[in-house]
């Protein structure tokens, strides 16, 4: 079993592969993409992932690959690396053409489908809870740029992590420009409140997450209503528990938030039910 990926549909050792320097993606993160778990070769939750690439690679002027290239790709990817479980790497740039920022004039994008394997959090958190912190940087904008764009260009994300990260945190939860709750930085955010699972309205221009949508579906099942709305930290603060979800995450139960203490056992079993339902929500290629 090996971590690969298909460049334009040719296979390589993830290892050895090479993009070329000129590859917009790099130059300037033009490009998107998506993360994708798979369990006995069948990717979770495959078409509103798909859905979304689409609508991502739509906003950048990009033409996706149609269903079945793309489903071709994958398929073969998954093959080739032997993994029977494993996380996906999507991704679309807008190719190779001359320096400069222009984004007219090119051929072809680049179209990578990368298997390997992703833990983003220690399995004790899972047990104990994640700790976050608010970042003095916001979410960007959505006048910015749309939310529901997966783009290359995580640096913002990535500066809401440091920040947590050098004051002694494992995540960062980001606020709007209005200051009301958006997400964690590659994680949507939920609370408990009685019997009301609250989350931020995608108003706060948080991204539409694959497995945010899953636990709203699952919600009834669970025995709670779900508030799709703005809020800001106070009324966050007064919940029973917070849990993250995200593909790369699933569902992480929050320990605490700027030292504030949060419960964690409802989360844990919200957690076993998502993971309960995930055989359910695989498809075969
Ligand atoms: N927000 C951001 C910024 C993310 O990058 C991710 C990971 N894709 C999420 C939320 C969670 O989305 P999903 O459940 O679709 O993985």
């Amino acid at each position: 079993m090996n971590d690969v990926v298909s460049i334009n549909g040719e296979l390589f050792p993830l290892i050895e592969a090479k993009i070329p320097l000129l590859d917009r993606g790099l130059l300037y993160g033009d490009g998107i993409f998506e993360g994708v778990r798979f369990y006995d070769k069948k990717p979770l939750l495959h078409i509103p992932h798909f859905e979304r690439f689409c609508k991502s690679a739509e906003y950048i002027r990009l033409s996706p690959p149609s269903l079945e290239s793309y489903n071709h790709e994958i398929k073969k990817t998954i093959e080739a690396s032997g993994y029977a479980d494993g996380y996906l790497r999507i991704i679309l740039t807008r190719g190779v053409g001359k320096m400069g920022i222009t984004p007219t004039g090119y051929g072809k994008p680049n179209f990578y489908v990368i298997v390997t394997n992703i833990a983003l959090y220690d399995k004790s958190l899972y047990e104990n809870g994640i700790e976050l912190v608010v970042s003095k940087s916001r979410r960007i904008h959505k006048d910015s740029f749309s939310g529901q764009v997966k783009s290359l260009a995580y640096l913002p994300n990535i500066i809401c992590l440091w920040e947590a990260l050098e004051s002694g945190a494992t995540e960062a939860l980001m606020l709007d420009c209005d200051g009301y709750v958006s997400e964690a930085s590659v994680a949507n955010i939920f609370a408990l409140m009685g019997n009301t699972l609250l989350t931020p309205s995608l108003e706060a221009n948080c991204l539409e997450g694959v497995t945010r949508n899953q636990i709203i579906k699952l919600s009834s099942k669970l025995g709670f209503n779900v508030e799709e709305k703005l809020f800001k930290l106070d009324e966050l603060l007064e919940a029973d528990e917070v849990f993250l979800t995200g593909t790369g995450a699933g569902v992480v139960p929050v320990a605490s938030i700027n030292g504030t203490k949060f419960k964690i056992d409802r989360s844990k079993k919200i957690r076993e039910v998502y993971e309960s339902s995930i055989k359910d929500n695989c498809q075969a290629l």
